[in-house]
């Protein structure tokens, strides 16, 4: 009785497609001519959010906005303070 061996050795599958990269914002924060991330806060640096005022403490998960290609109009937001720029300013 001939053994059998095994035809194919066990191959690691192709890498699992990530389909969103982390950074990727929520689809309702994005606006035309905007880029706009998430970051998690894990820097460590506090942020003045341009929306209230108030300081983005480290560790409080938040958006970056930029006007597309530059930094230059880099800006960190409270999450709710930016939905409620983007309906000030007619983009959602
Ligand atoms: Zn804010």
């Amino acid at each position: 009785m001939p053994r059998r061996h095994r035809a194919a050795r066990d191959r690691p599958g192709p890498p699992a497609p990530s389909p969103r990269p982390r950074t990727a914002a929520p689809v309702w924060a994005s606006a035309d001519g905007m880029t706009v991330r998430t970051v998690s806060g894990e820097t460590g640096k506090v942020y003045r959010c341009p929306g209230c005022q108030q300081e983005i403490k480290p560790g409080t998960p938040h958006l970056v906005v930029m006007t597309e290609g530059g930094v230059e109009g880099r800006r960190h937001w409270h999450t709710p303070c930016w939905r409620q720029e983007r309906r000030r300013r007619g983009l959602g």
